[in-house]
């Protein structure tokens, strides 16, 4: 199999998709003619997440005539994620922290690619990155700026495998860095900044960011010994602050913070990766802030917005251990199920044994965590006063 004229090499963590534009460009064609009359690839590629589960058919064309190892371009996939992540990719629907592509033929009506702009200023060759399709990533690790999802002058979500498409055979040099519907220079739009007041939440993010490429990092040792089920339990974390439920939790880390954290426009309360990159990253940095000093924080939260362990999850089974644990051991809710009259009549019933009611005795009767057991005890003390 005799190899293309020019196969330039996957640039650090490159998507395939990039890679795969950038070779048809770097051969002097447009995508369909390269991969379709070039390559003789004849099945759809491009009205399909080919980040995702590329066909073993695409792959072995682009591996024989490119020179890459099949090995290699699979690792320039979104399945590089599996077993740190979540546990496997599915080859359909929602993933968790993928940011869904949104395709709908070869039109991509959201937002499924991010960007930083000072990224694509600073590479020689432009070119997009496999962790800007995640969730997580909604801060850039090297600038700090946030993510970017839309040209800023035409508000059209990042589609560069759309350029040359309808212009003739025309292909920039460096195509990548510009709009592929008004030919901006994305690399030209403004950094935007959150300001974050607590450096440590602000820092333990960016070394959870930092680990997506570079695993190692032992941030979640503490929860759990690999990846998949301390992510999984960010993403629950998350859900339960954004969610329905979570009004009380919202506003009271939006008093620690001074900042909006999360929705309470019913309508909004999309799954994590449908939400916009400032949205993540606030939701994000007020997670990785509740999990030091695991699991007092939290706890304290909960008690001050009033949030029980029914409310944490749908499905209890559902949570990562090290949350289920949590939940079983501090967040019990039968202090709110438990009606004023147990209350009383368990504090009737130590005074008929001679005892004194104190909330610890009241929380043993009851079966009561400590903040239960006082609740517990001013119910019993206002009736008995
Ligand atoms: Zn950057
Ligand atoms: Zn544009």
């Amino acid at each position: 199999m005799i190899l293309l004229p020019a196969h330039p090499q996957p640039k650090d963590n490159e998507i395939l998709s990039s890679w795969m534009v950038r070779l048809a460009f770097a051969n002097g064609l447009p995508l369909h003619t390269f991969y379709s009359a070039y390559l003789g690839y004849k099945e759809p590629i491009w009205s399909r997440d080919i980040d995702r589960h590329p066909s073993d058919g695409l792959l072995n064309v682009i591996s024989r005539r490119s020179g890459q190892a099949l090995e290699k371009l699979k690792s320039l996939t979104l399945s590089s994620y599996e077993g740190f992540l979540f546990e496997r990719l599915p080859l359909t629907g929602n993933s968790p922290w993928i940011i869904p592509a949104g395709l709908f033929h070869r039109t991509r009506q959201r937002a499924g690619m991010q960007f930083c702009p000072l990224c694509l200023r600073d590479d020689v060759v432009p070119y997009y990155r496999r962790c800007w399709r995640l969730a997580l990533y909604a801060m850039c690790e090297h600038h700090l700026c946030i993510m970017r999802e839309y040209c800023p002058s035409c508000s059209t979500p990042v589609a560069f495998h759309r350029h040359g498409i309808g212009r003739g055979k025309d292909i920039p040099a460096g195509a990548l860095r510009f709009c592929h519907r008004c030919d901006v220079d994305l690399s030209q739009t403004p950094p935007d900044h959150l300001f974050w007041s607590e450096a440590r939440s602000f820092s333990r993010l960016v070394a959870t960011i930092k680990s997506l490429e570079q695993p190692g990092s032992n941030l979640w040792h503490v929860f759990s010994p690999c990846g998949v089920p301390f992510f999984q339990g960010i993403r629950v974390l998350i859900g339960v602050i954004n969610g329905r439920n979570g009004h009380g939790l919202r506003q009271q880390l939006g008093e620690i913070f001074g900042i909006k954290i999360g929705n309470d426009d019913p309508k909004k309360h999309f799954d994590f990766e449908g939400l916009g990159a400032k949205e993540r990253l606030t939701l994000l940095l007020a997670v990785i802030w509740l999990t030091d000093d695991w699991p007092k924080r939290f706890l304290n939260l909960c008690s001050l917005a009033k949030f029980t362990r029914s409310r944490l999850a749908e499905d209890f089974r559902a949570l990562p251990f090290w949350l289920a644990c949590m939940a079983d051991e501090y967040l019990d809710s039968r202090s709110y199920v438990l009606s004023s009259e147990e209350i009383i009549a368990a504090g009737y019933y130590l005074k008929n044994k001679q005892q004194t009611v104190t909330w610890q005795l009241l929380g043993v009767t009851l079966g009561l965590p400590r903040d239960s057991a006082k609740a517990a005890w001013q119910i019993w003390t206002s009736r008995n006063s």
